[in-house]
């Protein structure tokens, strides 16, 4: 029996506007659907450079240039004293045009990625929640939509998940595992009249170590003098003895903290106070029989270098070259969509060895780079989303002396793949 849709995808973030995009440009039958009405709030302001190259592809690049969105030339990390050390300027390693990236709010970018999709031909449904997917044996045959008097049922030859931390698929066929080294919540709001450095600076997103690195802030300027604003840390750290106010811990760990209080002096905030915890999770498996798991509905690293939406627009790319070439060949099997998982999890991994060192209050990036100063370009080139490639992680060769990072990863694609 024919299918309603080639593929359907589900989510409009970055990851499902990517895949659904790429798909419909592909010419096949492409259904988008998104639960919530667009614009909505989302975390996740702060881009990598290497994002320009799938903007490039989906044609995304002249709408960014267009935009008012803050451009983004360096990453700072500011210690528990508040003392700033030298930023890593993108542009100083490559001045080319790619080299400079966007801080964007995320209700106005997702729009604009869901627009864009629709513009290819993607026919795209908000406010259309999929409340499960539908499986026949091992194989993914379509969704169940919830609607106002019941629920629908939409077919596909393939299901691309990109329902986010939903993990929609993952937790259906209980594939999710968290990180028990990387349990963080996240406290965070908006705040007008912030002091943001000027020139080159001016775009910065800066990461600020609280006293005793017991967690950090970030901060990432947004058009119309607008920051955003946000503390991590275990939730053990952000709960104890606060009676459970998130905007009155919130403003203590500012208090507390001097690199993010000098710069909150003058600033008053414009926005309710939200929280998130638990969000470094993975999946033991990307892809199966007709469906396929990308973005955050994979796996999510902690935002430390703000790798969320590379990872997102990069694995919604390779789904979707997957996606096409097994509908052009007529097999939507495991083996026929696992192409590009086991790179995208090596390439996800290094970032992950980065995190690592990141949270071991014993190792000094500094004092690493000084004995080992060739491994600097590695280091900066990993900052910037360089990570699909196998040079950057020889910095770990040597690394993993200073400090322990994680265990490979070890999903069942491989497996799948070769049966
Ligand atoms: C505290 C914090 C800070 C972060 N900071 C950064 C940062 O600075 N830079 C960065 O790059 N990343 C950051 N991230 C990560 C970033 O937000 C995500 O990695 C990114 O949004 C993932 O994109 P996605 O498309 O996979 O998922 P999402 O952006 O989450 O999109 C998923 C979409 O699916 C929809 N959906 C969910 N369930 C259903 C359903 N059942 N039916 C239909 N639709 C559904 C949702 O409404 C949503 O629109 C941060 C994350 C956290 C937690």
């Amino acid at each position: 029996m024919g299918r309603d849709y080639d593929c359907i995808v589900i989510g409009g973030g970055p990851s499902g506007a990517t895949a659904a995009a790429l798909l419909a440009a592909y010419g096949h039958r492409t259904l988008l659907l998104e639960r919530s009405h667009f614009p909505r709030h989302k975390i996740g302001e702060s881009l990598m450079p290497q994002t320009y190259w799938t903007f490039k592809r989906l044609g995304m690049l002249d709408k960014l240039k267009r935009s008012d969105f803050v451009r983004k030339e360096s990453v700072q990390f500011v210690g528990e004293d508040g003392r700033t050390s030298e930023p890593y300027y993108f542009t100083d390693r490559d001045p080319s045009e790619w080299s400079t990236t966007w801080q964007v709010p995320r209700d106005r970018f997702d729009q604009m990625m869901c627009d864009n999709a629709a513009e290819k031909g993607c026919e795209v449904r908000f406010g259309a929640r999929v409340r499960r997917v539908r499986f026949e044996g091992e194989r993914a045959t379509g969704v169940e939509l919830q609607t106002a008097d019941g629920s629908e049922t939409i077919s596909a030859e393939i299901i691309i998940d990109a329902s986010g931390q939903s993990s929609l698929i993952a937790r259906q066929l209980g594939l999710r595992k968290s990180d028990p080294k990387l349990r963080n919540a996240a406290i965070y709001s908006y705040f007008r009249g912030a002091q943001v450095d000027e020139g080159r600076n001016a775009g910065a997103t800066i990461v600020i170590h609280t006293p005793g690195r017991a967690g950090w802030f970030w901060f990432i300027p947004l058009p119309d003098g607008i920051t955003s604003v946000g503390v991590v840390a275990p939730p053990a750290v952000l709960t104890t003895g606060r009676g459970g106010d998130p905007a009155a811990t919130l403003e203590e760990e500012i208090d507390r903290c001097p690199g993010i209080r000098a710069r909150l002096e003058q600033a008053e905030r414009v926005d309710e106070v939200r929280v998130c915890s638990d969000f470094t999770y993975t999946s033991t498996r990307m892809a199966g029989d007709g469906w396929m798991l990308v973005g955050d509905a994979f796996g999510f690293l902690d935002p430390v270098y703000s790798s969320g939406v590379l990872l997102a627009l990069k694995s919604g790319e390779f789904a979707a070259d997957a996606a096409h070439a097994a509908l052009v060949r007529g097999d939507s099997s495991a083996a026929a969509l696992n192409g590009k998982t086991e790179e995208f999890q090596r390439s996800m991994h290094l970032l992950k060895q980065l995190v690592y060192a990141f949270y071991d209050k014993q190792f000094s990036f500094g004092a690493f780079l000084k004995e080992h100063p060739q491994h600097k370009d590695n280091l900066v080139r990993l900052l910037i989303g360089d990570v699909f490639n196998d040079e950057v992680g020889k910095i770990f060769d040597q690394m993993g002396a200073w400090t322990e990072l994680p265990a490979p990863p070890h999903t069942q694609d491989a497996r799948a793949a070769a049966t």
